[in-house]
């Protein structure tokens, strides 16, 4: 489901004109930034674009875009709403604005002129431009990766308003995953495993801090399969079945079988033995290595 008011084949036409934008502006990372993109786009000048920032825009805009003919695209900015590096959710409005912009010269909306279109058709580009940005700033695969229950801080990351965010989970139909999003993940490398009781991250060894709230959710596969006692399923060296073994050590090549805190190893250590999962890089309980990790195992 997506933005009901646009026809199926438009919305396939923004997705196809948004993939073109993403490989000719070689976009590989989100966030994305649109007025450092609009930059890429002057410098790159095919189609030329000029920036302009002035103080008198039509109805107060934030922003409009012309065309024209063999000059290209002038984007003017109204100076009185432009605030940037972004730092507030009203300033990261300009990002929106900025790939709406982008959006509607992507969509080539501007070839033709304003004059000879019907009001209709004007007030549907104006959509198409917003479902454009939204699309861009906001693509499902970061959607669906994020958590919701820091939703100002989720709306920040994504360097777009609050109010932005909760146009596109509803165009999307997609409201659910804010309500949903109760699960703890960790506010650095978005882990989302944990053990009940776990006072660390065990992907990435951050303390886990109950006051800070994760953005992204990652989901780190299962590296080593284990049974329910945390015992490893086949020795993570050499690959021999351990459903029978008995001992806490593979019977072939004498490799533990769980994947103990490094703690445990340490002469004259505080005896942390924990048992950690299976992708488990560092210990829950202390932070320290896993025996796997450091057996690099994983
Ligand atoms: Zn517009
Ligand atoms: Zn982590
Ligand atoms: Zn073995
Ligand atoms: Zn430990």
């Amino acid at each position: 489901m997506a933005n009901s008011l646009i026809p199926r084949h438009r919305l396939e036409y923004i997705d196809l004109k948004l993939k073109e934008l993403i490989s000719r502006y070689d976009i590989v990372k989100w966030p994305v930034d649109c007025i450092e993109l609009l930059i890429r786009m002057k410098e790159k000048g095919d189609p030329p674009v000029r920036l302009v920032s002035t103080r008198s825009l039509e109805d107060d805009a934030d922003a409009c875009t012309i065309y024209i003919k063999d000059e290209g695209y002038i984007v003017k900015f109204n100076r009185n709403r432009f605030r940037y590096p972004f730092v507030t959710s009203s300033d990261r409005r300009t990002n929106f604005t900025a790939a709406h912009e982008i959006g509607h010269i992507a969509l080539e909306h501007l070839v033709i002129p304003a004059r000879l279109k019907s009001r209709l058709e004007s007030r549907m580009e104006e959509l198409e431009a917003d479902e454009f940005a939204a699309r861009l700033l906001m693509p499902d695969r970061l959607i669906f990766t994020c958590n919701y229950h820091a939703f100002a801080a989720t709306a920040a990351y994504m360097k777009v308003s609050r109010a932005a965010l909760r146009r596109r989970l509803k165009n999307m139909g997609r409201t659910d995953l804010v309500r949903s999003c109760g699960k703890r993940c960790c506010f650095t490398c978005g882990n989302t495993g944990f053990s009940a009781f776990a006072r660390f991250c065990c992907i990435c060894g951050e303390a886990i801090d109950g006051s800070k709230r994760g953005i992204r959710r990652v989901v780190y596969p299962a590296m080593i399969p284990q049974d329910r006692y945390k015992r490893a399923l086949a020795c993570p060296k050499c690959g021999t079945a351990l459903e029978h073994n008995k001992s806490e050590r593979c019977s072939i090549c004498g490799t533990y079988v769980f994947n103990y805190c490094s703690g445990y190893f340490e002469p004259g250590g505080d005896g942390c033995a924990h048992a950690n999962p299976g992708n488990a890089r560092y210990c829950e309980m202390c932070g320290r290595k896993t025996y796997y990790h450091r057996e690099s195992f994983l």
